[in-house]
């Protein structure tokens, strides 16, 4: 089973769009953070045992997968997840291919074009990372100065594929601090493998949970 299977999809305007599905599978094989419980799902009825019909629950964490992390994750009086505006989630996205081996700093960033409002994904060598069972902590990261260049051109959100963006050793989490300080969203645990840098309409729609610091979400990015 691939992470990512390109569709198409006839678009308002009448002409065939190709969909890049940019989750994450879940799984009881999907890397988490070190520490948490890995996703699990449980039938409560099946069909295989003779019963009326499948039925599973499953349980994860908030950040578990791909998911959307709202500014109330790291600051207590911000917006949670179900009030995350839709233009953050939704709307014109710009996929960036990055060849950094370690980190995204600032002066990587500076120069690049990025419009006010749009939102921003990252593309690094973290997307080959979904392979592998286990966390790695040698992901490519973020800086918090990147997380000011970023502020600074207004970006409505930023994407990121791997688990947490900014360094693990990092306790302080000066990225996530930077962006959420001006309520910028991101969206974490994508896989961008397959998908060529270039302009894209995103959509990835957390689950509405009441007060949710963060949920789980499907992510996908239709060609212009
Ligand atoms: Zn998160």
């Amino acid at each position: 089973m691939t992470a990512i299977s390109n569709e198409e999809i006839t678009w308002t305007d009448g002409i065939e769009k190709k969909i890049y599905d940019i989750s994450v599978s879940l799984s009881s094989e999907t890397p988490v953070f070190p520490g948490q419980p890995r996703f699990d799902k449980q039938f409560m009825l099946s069909l295989a045992k003779g019963e009326r019909a499948n039925v599973s629950g499953f349980s994860l964490t908030s950040h578990t997968g791909t998911h959307v992390d709202s500014p109330n994750h790291f600051i207590e009086d911000k917006d949670t997840i179900d009030k995350v505006p839709f233009n953050r989630v939704m709307g014109r996205a710009h996929v960036f291919e990055m060849n950094v081996a370690e980190k995204i700093d600032g002066p990587d960033i500076r120069s690049l074009t990025i419009e006010p409002k749009s939102i921003v994904l990252f593309k690094t060598k973290n997307s080959n990372l979904w392979t592998e069972r286990d966390f790695r902590k040698d992901y490519v990261y973020l800086t918090k100065g990147a997380g000011e260049v970023l502020r600074d051109k207004d970006v409505a959100a930023v994407g990121f594929d791997y688990i947490i963006p900014d360094e693990f050793e990092n306790q302080e989490r000066p990225f996530h601090h930077v962006l959420f300080k001006k309520d910028i969203i991101l969206l974490e645990g994508l896989n961008l493998n397959r998908v060529p840098a270039g302009d894209y309409f995103l959509i990835c729609l957390p689950l509405k949970i009441k007060d949710g610091d963060a949920a789980p979400a499907r992510a996908v990015l239709v060609e212009l």
